[in-house]
């Protein structure tokens, strides 16, 4: 089993405040994380890890997995209460430099109104915004966070911590 946390991965880094993470922390059970995405991907995108530096999905204790399912289901139910998304992708790819890294999930609101911008939706809509790497303005995503959390807190689904 991988090391609890690890100094220099940008996962443990952010969840263990060893760097700035915009928003704060949105919710935690005992096993994951929720927070607001760093990366391109829009205001209310969000990243679900677990808490462990874990490498690989198949590394996953029966606790951490067993917590994951509802866990998706209602991170992705709050982005569609607050924004409104066509649909939230659910991603993980932690594989940067061909080196497998911290799993996170990408919870990515998508809207059938990019086509007008993106020739098409899904990883190729990914892969626009990664190249364009326009961050999502800091104040809107701590006021998404501060919803976000909000609602994660108040709809204890009988899982976690919540
Ligand atoms: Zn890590």
């Amino acid at each position: 089993m991988a090391d609890a946390n690890v100094d220099g991965c940008l996962a443990c880094d952010l969840s263990r405040g060893r760097q700035n993470l915009p928003g704060g922390q949105i919710y935690a059970t005992e096993h994951w994380v929720i927070e607001h995405c760093i990366g391109p991907f829009g205001v209310g995108a969000l990243i679900v890890k677990p808490l462990r530096h874990c490498l690989h999905v198949s590394d996953l204790t029966t606790e951490e997995a067993a917590e994951l399912g509802p866990l998706l289901q209602r991170a992705t139910s709050v982005i569609e209460s607050l924004i409104e998304p066509d649909q939230v992708y659910v991603c993980l790819w932690s594989h940067a430099g061909w080196t497998p890294g911290h799993i996170h999930f990408v919870l990515q609101p998508s809207w059938n109104r990019y086509q007008e911008e993106h020739a098409k939706p899904g990883p190729s809509l990914q892969v626009d915004m990664l190249e364009k790497n326009e961050l999502p303005p800091r104040d809107e995503v701590a006021a998404f966070a501060e919803q976000a959390r909000k609602m994660m807190t108040k709809t204890p689904a009988g899982i976690g911590n919540g």
